[in-house]
């Protein structure tokens, strides 16, 4: 088993639930690294705009290289819906990328009552494939794998993640294609 997996997606596609039991199931710790930023005020400021914490990216590297430090003997599981330079490589080191349906997802943001314009920001990047693009950009096609989470149970689907993990294949170069099925205006009009 790699030694870090960071567990990453658009909110609300199903990170938390997929990493706990990653982390459970291989024995691994967890780290989530949005409550780590907030525990730890990793961040510069609140922004009243986009209502969230502007990281500050160098105290968060520096903390994580801590935290890999102190658990080097382990392996961990870093759930994270961003990445970027803040993020220490290690060897060793693999993305999994959790899709899901972006209707479903605009359904389940909806239900926890997330403002119309945010669901629509999060719903956007899931159509065009940022997290997944981010992952490549930062690890690589051999490190990043990637789990369609629509209509799959939670244990199906961290079935999936382990194979895909095991096999050490890396992206097979697909992604979901949500543009093919859903019109982003379309989509955009239903939801804001
Ligand atoms: P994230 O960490 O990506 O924001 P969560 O794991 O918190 O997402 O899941 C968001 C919501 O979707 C939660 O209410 C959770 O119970 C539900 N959920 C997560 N995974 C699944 C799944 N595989 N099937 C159905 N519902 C799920
Ligand atoms: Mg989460």
């Amino acid at each position: 088993m790699e030694k870090i997996i960071i567990v990453t997606g658009t909110p609300g596609v199903g990170k938390t639930v997929l990493s706990k039991i990653l982390a459970r199931e291989t024995g691994s710790v967890y780290l989530n690294l949005g409550e780590h930023v907030k525990k730890n005020k990793l961040y510069s400021r609140f922004d009243l705009s986009s209502r969230s914490y502007v990281i500050n990216e160098r105290l968060l590297r520096k903390s994580l290289q801590e935290f890999f430090k102190a658990h080097s003997r382990m392996s961990i599981v870093v759930e994270s819906h961003w990445l970027g330079r803040f993020m220490p490589k290690r060897p060793g080191m693999v993305a999994i990328v959790v899709r899901l349906d972006p209707v479903v997802l605009a359904n389940r943001l909806r239900a926890r009552n997330w403002p119309r314009r945010k669901v629509w920001e999060n719903v956007e990047s899931e159509l065009i494939d940022l997290s997944l693009y981010e992952a490549l950009k930062f690890l690589g096609a051999k490190r990043v794998y990637q789990v369609d989470a629509t209509q799959k149970r939670p244990l199906e689907l961290f079935q999936q993640a382990h194979e895909l993990l095991r096999s050490g294949k890396g992206w097979n170069g697909v992604s979901p294609n949500w543009l093919e099925r859903y019109d982003p205006i379309e989509l955009s009009r239903k939801i804001l």
